[in-house]
């Protein structure tokens, strides 16, 4: 009996995997039945196959398909039939369009087999997966957003489809960010022409038979394939209302430069280093098995995957032990193979990348650990690797590898956690594991990412937004804040109703020489202190009537500089409770109250009194607004079809520079501040330049409202001068832009130095005095990121 125990215990510890593969068999018939050639979706048909290039399986180097490559005539065939098709769709009711989109998700369910094979052929990726992971978050995607699309009218009343969107996606999870992109922006009335990656099309061209199939109506959906120039082809398009790009932060900078200036919508969902943080007190054993989804899942080919491990210092031997022990059970093979854990990287090209990078890192010092893996010779396999003895400096730990590549790191405290943990230009998401809430809940906000784990990694759905900070791009995909990213306020572009300042007055410069023996310069505000103006010099302010009034200083590049530094070490109002900021606020518009019929005098010396007492009063009115503000804009619980709430928790921006707006010169810089402070912003602001007196002395009332140090900051000087240097700072977070349209395109294509987020508008045509004009309600919405957090439940 005893001898029977012990063989039964051998067979299991000897027992080996079967193979169990998934048939193909389905996918290669529909490849054959299309000859294996495909041309473009566009205008709800297929064109004749041209220009092509081979797609292959990654897992053996089989050809799978020719695909034709989108150049600049089949782009704007796409554009011509999307304007139309557009018109149609967003006329239909939003019942109608939610019928479309049901449809879609019931249509993708039925084929998801068939679609979960043609995925893991094309990509390399494991059917388990595809089939588990993949394709039902795509159903889910089209599910949720067709119940979007019932309610639009409702949930979005001040907003309008952005019309035309240009989709371009990477190959890491083909089909599921074609429905991250697609269903949103069908959902919100808008047409779609999309390009998928050159190495991973085929589940984009079948999605497009399924249009066919349930009758979309024609060019709402165009499927234009190719490889960066067609994308390039596609960004370039004037009648494209917006661009949503997910891929490499590198393409996403580029495409942010050629874009500028162009009024295009734009979201980035870019790379990262995400951290994955493990406490001496986590469940070791679940942190390594969320761990092993976190960098192993679609063979570390996530932007968002855990790949730099920070463990407590107490347990790091033990927690290197379990991870090697877990990497020598992961199996790498046939993708098709369903008891398969990793399959083949998606070419020759980003396997000679992750070598490339691996082998440098340990020519740098750092130890390097794989496991044998024996897989098919002309598939693109790569092992499980831990990199351990690694520096902050090394490439491997600061760049996204995208490959099944971990780095070990290790910290001391949960401070110095978020300090690695920040050491990045990333911030797509991070994982942090601990028993202990409060430690999790006290660390979610500190770190710098959109999407946080807790106890968990790798968790989606599509009713809760995903998106980065930093450069790992700006815009949520997923939930509302999905939905906006492809709405626009409506009247836009509708003029202003009131514009009291009508004649912008031209400034003359200053020698050195001042008027008289008085300096009557007007400073800066910096550091809450007043400044006086590096370069030393100013121009002169002209009123109504032609007369001298003061001379304003010009700062220069030395002056942004400082102000950038202060309001970067102000950072305790971003964190302060919103009913601190909103006792400072309150304090803001009393004081300004107080002081009324100076600040009425500043601007009757350029316009008429009444209009200077029209702009007070709604100035004064507009900071109580603000402040009424500062704890109204909650975030939400989703509850997502898993065992996990989701906190999405509204976080400032951070530094934003804006430029205020020529008219209504004190309102408009009055509300600017107002937005970028109730949200817990710091702001470094260029008031008018023809009218910046009373903007300059408000100084004197945030001297004596309790405002911190370093959280307003204001210089006077050349909108475009400073506008430039404010836009490629890298202390600066967001750009706001209100001057003149001619700066737009310098100030976007500037702000890629960090990935600002911007917003750019012609402030002579905004409504300023109307705080329920769409723009500025839409304003306060852009002056927070949403930060989703999840808590998962139960055992
Ligand atoms: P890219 O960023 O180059 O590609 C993403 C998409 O953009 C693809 O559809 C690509 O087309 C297209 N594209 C490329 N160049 C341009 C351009 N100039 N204008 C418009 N569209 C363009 O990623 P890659 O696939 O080349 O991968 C490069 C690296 O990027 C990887 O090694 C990885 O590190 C990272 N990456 C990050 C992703 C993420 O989600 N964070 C996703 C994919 C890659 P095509 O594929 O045909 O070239």
């Amino acid at each position: 009996m005893r001898g029977q125990d012990l063989s039964i215990a051998k067979e299991f510890k000897e027992m080996g995997y079967g193979e169990a593969l998934e048939s193909d068999a389905a996918a290669l018939e529909w490849l054959e039945k299309n000859k294996r050639k495909f041309g473009h979706f566009i205008d709800g048909k297929f064109t004749k196959p041209s220009n092509t290039f081979k797609t292959t399986n990654p897992a053996n180097g089989k050809f799978l398909a020719e695909i034709s490559k989108g150049n600049l005539s089949d782009i704007k065939l796409a554009v011509t039939s999307a304007v139309a098709a557009q018109k149609r769709w967003s006329s239909l009711n939003s019942h109608e369009r939610a019928k479309y989109l049901y449809a879609l998700a019931r249509v993708i369910q039925k084929n998801s087999r068939l679609l979960a094979v043609l995925e893991t052929l094309e990509n390399g990726k494991s059917i388990r997966e595809t089939r588990d992971i993949d394709i039902p978050l795509v159903v889910r995607h089209f599910y949720h957003h067709a119940g979007w699309a019932e309610i639009l009218h409702e949930e979005f009343k001040d907003y309008e489809p952005v019309g035309v969107a240009g989709q371009i996606i990477p190959w890491n999870f083909p089909l599921l960010m074609l429905s991250w992109k697609i269903a949103p922006a069908l959902a919100a009335g808008n047409s779609v022409i999309l390009k998928p990656a050159e190495t991973t099309s085929l589940t984009a061209i079948y999605f497009a038979k399924l249009c066919e199939m349930i009758g979309l109506p024609k060019g709402v959906v165009n499927i234009v394939t190719g490889d960066g120039e067609t994308g390039e082809h596609l960004i370039s398009q004037d009648k494209i209302g917006k661009i949503a790009f997910t891929g490499s932060t590198e393409v996403g900078k580029r495409i942010r430069k050629k874009t500028a200036g162009k009024g295009k919508k734009l979201t980035l969902e870019l790379g990262g280093k995400s951290p994955f943080i493990i406490f001496d007190d986590a469940d070791i054993d679940s942190a390594v098995e969320g761990l092993v989804d976190a960098i192993w899942l679609n063979q570390g080919e996530v932007c968002c995957a855990g790949s730099r491990l920070l463990v407590q210092e107490s347990i790091s031997e033990k927690v290197k032990r379990k991870i090697v022990a877990r990497m020598k059970k992961l199996r790498v093979g046939n993708p098709l193979d369903k008891s398969v854990d990793m399959g083949a990287i998606i070419n020759q090209s980003q396997l000679k990348k992750i070598g490339q990078m691996v082998s440098e890192s340990e020519k740098e010092g750092a130890k390097v650990f794989q496991t044998n893996i024996k897989c098919d010779a002309k598939g693109c396999f790569y092992p499980p690797t831990l990199i351990t003895d690694t520096e902050p400096s090394m490439e491997i730990v600061r760049e996204e590898v995208f490959g099944p590549v971990l780095v070990f790191l290790t910290f001391r405290t949960p401070n110095e956690a978020v300090e690695i943990a920040n050491n990045t230009q990333y911030g797509l998401a991070a994982s942090i594991w601990t028993e202990n809430i409060n430690l999790a809940l006290d660390m979610a906000p500190k770190i710098k990412a959109g999407v946080i784990w807790i106890n968990s990694s790798n968790m989606f759905d599509a009713a809760v937004g995903f998106g980065g900070y930093r450069e790992s791009g700006y815009g949520r995909e997923g939930g509302k804040e999905g939905i906006f990213e492809y709405l626009k306020p409506k009247g836009h572009n509708s003029p202003k109703k009131v514009n009291r300042f009508k004649e912008s007055r031209k400034v003359k410069t200053l020698d050195q020489t001042a008027d008289s023996s008085i300096d009557q310069t007007r400073k800066f505000y910096i550091g809450g202190k007043q400044v006086r103006p590096d370069g030393g010099y100013s121009s002169k302010l002209i009123d109504k009537n032609g007369n001298f009034v003061t001379e304003v200083g010009l700062g220069n590049r030395k002056d942004i500089r400082d102000a950038v530094e202060s309001a970067n070490l102000s950072s305790s109002w971003s964190t302060t409770t919103s009913h601190n900021r909103s006792q400072v606020m309150y304090y803001l518009a009393e004081n300004l109250s107080k002081r009324k019929a100076e600040f009425c005098a500043k601007l009757e010396l350029f316009v008429e009194p009444k209009d200077a007492e029209i702009e007070v009063n709604l100035a004064i009115e507009r900071l109580f607004y603000y402040a009424a503000w500062t704890d109204k804009l909650d975030g939400a619980v989703h509850q997502a079809p898993i065992r996990a709430n989701t906190l999405a928790i509204n976080e400032p921006l951070g530094v934003i520079g804006a430029i205020s707006s020529e008219s209504e010169p004190f309102l408009s810089f009055i509300t600017i501040l107002g937005l970028a402070l109730s949200q817990g912003n710091r702001v470094i602001i260029i008031p008018s330049r023809a009218n910046p007196l009373a903007c300059l002395d408000f100084y004197q009332v945030i001297d004596t409202s309790d405002v911190p140090g370093g959280v307003v900051n204001i210089i006077s000087g050349s909108p475009g001068e400073l506008g430039k240097v404010l836009s490629e700072h890298l202390g600066v977070d967001a750009i706001w832009h209100f001057g003149s349209k001619k700066y737009f395109s310098e100030v976007e294509s500037l702000s890629i130095s960090n990935l600002k987020q911007t917003y750019v508008s012609d402030g002579e045509s905004m409504d300023w005095s109307n705080t329920q004009s769409p723009v500025l309600k839409e304003l306060l919405r852009r002056s927070v990121q949403v930060k989703n957090i999840w808590i998962p439940y139960g055992e």
